[in-house]
């Protein structure tokens, strides 16, 4: 945390301005093996409205893993659509982003919302593509560039389960 991302929302709340503009470049952290080479590009549309903050835009992070299924370098877009509404005014507990400090006052963490939208949006494994045929079971090559000899026969053999004969 060497930099603050937090943008003050109080000309919002007190209804002096109606629509606040951020355009902010925050480091997400690494997750579950998951790095993010660059910073993610956060555009926000924040509104005050029906004393509800309204958070509109798009996070980008460019997210660096391994494939689930063939272990090579994945180099993968993640791209979010943020339409969000806070209330201000709740305590923060039995929220959504009550464990964090996304909004805290007058005080919007856009690197905390960033990192908490990239998050959700990721896979649950990361794969190299939808179609990724991982490795072979028995000789570990990659099928995605080498089809082996041993991958048609692989699975044929394991059709018995030991003789429970209909
Ligand atoms: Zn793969
Ligand atoms: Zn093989």
């Amino acid at each position: 945390m060497s930099r603050s991302h937090r943008v003050d929302i109080s000309g919002l709340l007190g209804g002096g301005r109606q629509v606040m503009l951020v355009d902010d470049e925050v480091p997400i952290e690494e997750f579950e093996g998951t790095r993010f080479a660059n910073a993610a590009k956060v555009h926000l549309q924040l509104r005050y409205v029906d004393r509800l903050l309204h958070i509109e835009g798009t996070v980008d992070a460019d997210a660096l893993g391994i494939c689930d299924s063939c272990m090579e370098n994945v180099d993968r877009d993640i791209h979010v659509d943020i339409d969000e509404r806070l209330d201000p005014h709740a305590d923060r507990e039995g929220d959504p982003f009550g464990e964090s400090n996304v909004l805290s006052g007058n005080r919007l963490d856009v690197a905390d919302l960033a990192q908490q939208l990239v998050l959700s949006a990721m896979p649950m494994g990361l794969r190299c593509s939808e179609n990724c045929k991982g490795l072979c079971g028995m000789c570990g090559a990659n099928k995605n560039v080498t089809p082996c000899s041993c991958a048609d026969t692989g699975p044929d053999e394991i059709h018995s389960h030991g003789g429970a004969e209909a």
